[in-house]
């Protein structure tokens, strides 16, 4: 009973300060969307788990009233070719500059494991799954892209050729198209669904971005989720940075008793929390006011 009290008076923190910034992202109906891919089990880039992935993703952007690209991409791996797929919806707005939201959908892949990803690759797609929901009631100054990336993982070791495939993909595709001048910010997303939410002062992130996040959540009164430790992450927001667009990555990276559910089977459903997407979707809806 304990525990359910403090759920209770946890959500009415979080309704108090939903009032003044984002009235309708709900952190259950992320955990709900979360939940529908990671039954489709472990969706490591090119799986037909990953397919049914991006047609349950590209069905629910169809009800949502934005522009959709699927930008598709073969990327060199050291396994060999293989397809990869980013989803981007752009929700319009008037100003001519533009915001975006990313994170990754895909899972590791981890031979002989059942690693479902539920924190790593879940938790980030149906995040922004409940970001495309509330955009599109919403009027909006600058567009908003969201955008679902593909291979954020690495096949073998970490390196600069192995991992963040789509990302790297994209930030050139916008530079040649001429499109990241109008970016503003790009805000990143990873592992944010965890029940034990301590968000990383990840230090390649661009300083004044993430400070405008920081300050933000404290203001909310949601400060405690946003800790003063800081350290530094490879993530989808560095090729980003690399081209000269203003980004921060907002990642919990202490998940389970000294990370230990990390890229294991014990990253499931059951390990996340409503009130953890909440507290990241209604500082980030702030954030985005404040950036218009
Ligand atoms: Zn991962």
């Amino acid at each position: 009973m304990q525990g359910k009290e403090a759920v209770a008076l946890l959500a009415c923190g979080l309704v108090a300060a939903a009032a003044q910034a984002a009235e309708f992202f709900s952190g259950s109906s992320a955990l709900d969307f979360t939940k529908q891919m990671v039954a489709f089990g472990p969706r490591p880039s090119g799986s037909p788990a990953l397919k049914k992935t991006q047609d349950y993703l590209l069905a629910q952007l169809k009800t949502r009233g934005c522009e959709i690209v699927r930008d598709e991409f073969t990327a060199q791996t050291p396994l060999g070719p293989v397809r990869m797929v980013n989803i981007i919806a752009r929700f319009k707005g008037t100003s001519g500059r533009a915001v975006a939201i990313s994170g990754h959908y895909e899972t590791k892949k981890l031979p002989g494991v059942n690693f479902v990803g539920a924190n790593d690759g879940g938790a980030s797609a149906g995040f922004l799954l409940e970001m495309a929901r509330v955009l599109a009631g919403s009027k909006l100054h600058n567009d908003v892209y969201l955008v679902w990336f593909d291979g954020e993982e690495a096949f073998g070791p970490w390196s600069a050729t192995d991992g963040i495939y789509g990302s790297r993909h994209l930030a050139e595709r916008w530079s040649s198209e001429g499109a990241l001048g109008r970016i503003k910010a790009l805000i990143n997303v990873d592992m944010i669904g965890d029940k034990d939410l301590g968000i990383l002062q990840e230090l390649n992130s661009s300083s004044g971005l993430r400070r405008l996040v920081w300050q933000t959540a404290a203001q909310l009164g949601l400060g405690r989720f946003f800790l003063n430790l800081g350290g530094a992450v490879e993530d989808d927001h560095v090729p980003f940075l690399r081209r000269g667009v203003q980004a921060v990555d907002l990642i919990d990276f202490d998940y389970g008793p000294n990370n230990s559910w990390w890229h294991t089977e014990r990253d499931t459903i059951d390990k996340l929390s409503a009130e953890s997407f909440q507290v990241v979707g209604t500082v980030l809806l702030e954030v985005l006011r404040k950036l218009e």
